[in-house]
């Protein structure tokens, strides 16, 4: 049984190799990324639940996102996420948002672009 540090790293792998992507054109993020959330031997519902959560419901000061294809860690006061996307705004999305403003995986294909968030319970 590999531990959740080797299962990372195989993700990351598996990412970096190019492949066929069965994503839906207008899917913000592949079908791949979504097998590998569900098939995280941490994903449960409390991921599902901090991933749907509102900034406003957030008691936390600083919100933290990792990517998992580029490894990197964005981390805003949750303060300022307010400011910037509204009390109202997803945790997802603004964890998207966040990762896509420095991402360094610029493909220029659909499938392949964009950080993929590593939600963390919280
Ligand atoms: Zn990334």
């Amino acid at each position: 049984m590999p531990t959740p540090k080797q299962m990372e790293k195989l993700a990351a792998e598996a990412a970096r190799r190019p492949g066929p992507s069965a994503a839906a054109p207008d899917a913000p993020l592949p079908a791949e990324y979504w097998e590998s959330v569900l098939k995280d031997p941490r994903a449960s519902a409390t991921v599902a639940q901090a991933r749907q959560r509102r900034l406003s419901d957030i008691q936390r000061h600083v919100l933290r996102i990792s990517c998992r294809r580029c490894e990197r860690t964005v981390e805003i006061q949750t303060a300022d996420a307010v400011r910037l996307y509204g009390a109202n705004a997803v945790w997802k999305d603004v964890a998207q948002r966040l990762l896509d403003n420095t991402c360094q995986q610029r493909t220029g294909r659909h499938e392949e672009d964009g950080c993929w968030p590593a939600f963390e319970t919280p």
